[in-house]
């Protein structure tokens, strides 16, 4: 399904496809492909320990983006 809302890293005020409410959205932190490569460089430049820390880093994740209301999921962004 595409979200007809373009979702940056932050909440968006958006209406709401799903139960039609006008929220700002709830954002839930994953890491995806860029999480992973970053760990791996993180861990050959400075050993095992670092290749943890972009998992623990928000700005190193994708952030999708759900409706506080009824949950429904509207959008990802991804840097
Ligand atoms: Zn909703």
């Amino acid at each position: 399904m595409q979200s007809p809302y373009m979702f940056g890293p932050d909440p968006t005020a958006v209406q709401c496809p799903a139960c039609g409410h006008r929220v700002l959205t709830r954002i839930v932190y994953r890491a995806n492909i860029m999480t992973h490569l970053i760990a791996v460089l993180c861990c050959f430049l400075t050993g095992f320990l670092c290749c943890l820390l972009p998992y623990c880093i928000d700005s190193c994740k994708e952030a999708q983006h759900y409706c506080p209301a009824c949950g429904a999921y509207l959008g990802t962004y991804s840097r």
